[in-house]
């Protein structure tokens, strides 16, 4: 056989030529972009073209352009924000999606592409230990997954009140009470927005030092509702990694009525690691989950799972019908699951990473992430005035520096650290406030970080430390 000449070849190569190199070099030198974004944009700004060019040269363009403004969070010293590494295997296979140009959006449409898909919709839920019967939507992320979730959870509550949102609207529904913690991540409540459900038209349960639900609020917040709520509780939150305590809490959300949805953007995959399991014990009494594949599973963006127990509301809350689109009877249909119709064929990615790794491999490199996480914490606790503030359960950090300090002085300096550490670009992590103070997150996150990079960061993070307590010492 001989290779078809054609436009993509070319373009194709160089664009693979381009990501090896990148790649090869991804652990050497800055860990953060060389041009920040206004540097970028000045960079990049150019006229409308008025004629084009060949694909091939478009890359090289592309890539000349680019490459300061790259942040390495596919590099092994990514500690900033819960960023997977884009692992090669589901980079492969997501070039491929591309190049194959399939619309996920239909079986008749593509028979691969969701074909992969449901089976690795089965695979997650064994992986996850979820309900088997759950239906699963490949959406972009854990943002999406939660307001087609909450979607899920809107409509069916309004039905068994007699009301038929997805025809009828909200205007003139019976309400419907949402109880959320008080440390809910941002989405969910950008979820709520979109929902016309409002993010501030709930009650917020109060949380514990770590961010997790506190039962007795939770079951006193309960009693006051008047109708069956929508609960969204957690797991794995954003800075600490804590999770609600499923176990006491389902049941008393049940005891109510309530349709209970967990956001386990991250925190979900514990559930593959049978040490780990136990963090997330009884959530799979929930209805709904929302998870992200581009974080722990380690796909390349975009990719997030919305697993609805309850597969009827699911796609009664999502489904778009028309005669042209028709299905293959009795079988399981993408777009009755995500809120769009025509998309990629995300199923590949996720199906070539749980193939790669397989049950034993995702389950090593979670085990591995908390491992890193509490070594790194051991290493940072014991340096004085550095403080690990979250209880390292998982593989999430907290860090307060000058934690001996006026608050208004440790927020100074914990900000200042934050900044030469990225500035020196040795490992990068990133600021947030966490119960009012300024802290700097860890996560552990990259499929490929070692005890040695993990080493190398942290003496990276106490070097600027030390440099900005005695900075702060001569003042
Ligand atoms: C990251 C995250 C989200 C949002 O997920 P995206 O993938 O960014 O859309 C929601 N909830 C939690 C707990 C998260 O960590």
């Amino acid at each position: 056989m001989t290779a078809l000449p054609h436009p993509l070849a070319d373009a194709l190569d160089r664009a693979a030529s381009h990501a090896k190199t990148f790649r090869a070099g991804i652990d050497d030198g800055l860990q953060r972009p060389a041009l920040d974004y206004p540097a970028m944009l000045a960079r990049a700004a150019a006229p409308l073209p008025e004629a084009g060019i060949a694909a091939a040269e478009v890359i090289e363009q592309l890539v000349e352009l680019a490459t300061p403004g790259l942040h390495k969070m596919a590099g092994r010293r990514f500690f900033g924000w819960v960023i997977g590494n884009s692992h090669p295997a589901g980079v492969a296979a997501d070039w491929l999606a591309s190049a194959w140009g399939q619309n996920a959006a239909n079986p008749q449409a593509s028979p691969a592409a969701c074909a992969l898909e449901t089976v690795a919709s089965s695979w997650l839920l064994e992986l996850l230990d979820l309900p088997r019967e759950s239906s699963v939507g490949f959406v972009t992320g854990a943002t999406l997954a939660n307001f087609v979730c909450l979607a899920a959870a809107r409509d069916e509550l309004l039905r068994r009140a007699g009301w038929d949102a997805a025809a009828d609207g909200l205007f003139g529904a019976p309400p419907v009470e949402v109880v959320i913690g008080a440390e809910a991540h941002a989405t969910v409540f950008s979820g709520l927005q979109f929902l016309g459900l409002g993010r501030n038209r709930v009650h917020r349960v109060a949380t514990n030092a770590q961010g997790a639900i506190l039962p007795e609020a939770f079951a006193t917040v309960l009693a006051a509702v008047r109708s069956p709520p929508l609960v969204v509780l957690q797991a794995g939150q954003i800075n600490s990694g804590a999770f609600d305590d499923f176990a006491r809490l389902v049941p008393l959300a049940r005891a109510r009525g309530a349709w209970i949805h967990v956001d386990g953007a991250f925190g979900l995959w514990a559930r593959a690691s049978m040490r780990l399991a136990a963090l997330a014990a009884g959530v799979e009494l929930a209805d709904s989950w929302a998870t992200d594949g581009h974080k722990w599973l380690q796909t390349p963006y975009d990719g997030g799972f919305a697993i609805v127990r309850d597969a009827a509301a699911h796609a009664r809350a999502m489904s778009t019908t028309a005669s042209y689109l028709p299905g293959v009877a009795g079988e399981r249909d993408p777009s009755h699951f995500v809120p769009e119709l025509s998309r990629r064929a995300r199923g590949f990615a996720t199906w070539a990473l749980i193939r790669h790794l397989g049950r034993a491999g995702i389950a090593a490199m979670v085990e591995r992430h908390v491992e890193l996480a509490q070594r790194m914490a051991a290493r940072l606790g014991h340096e004085p005035g550095v403080t690990v503030v979250n209880e390292v359960v998982l593989n999430q950090l907290v860090v307060r520096f000058g934690a001996d300090r006026t608050p208004a002085e440790g927020d100074r300096l914990t900000r200042a650290t934050i900044a030469r550490i990225q500035a020196d670009g040795e490992c990068f992590a990133g600021g947030a406030q966490w119960h009012g103070a300024w802290v700097m997150r860890i996560s552990v996150i990259g499929f490929d970080t070692t005890e040695a990079d993990a080493d190398r960061s942290v003496e990276a993070m106490l070097r600027a430390w030390r440099a900005v307590r005695s900075g702060a010492a001569a003042d």
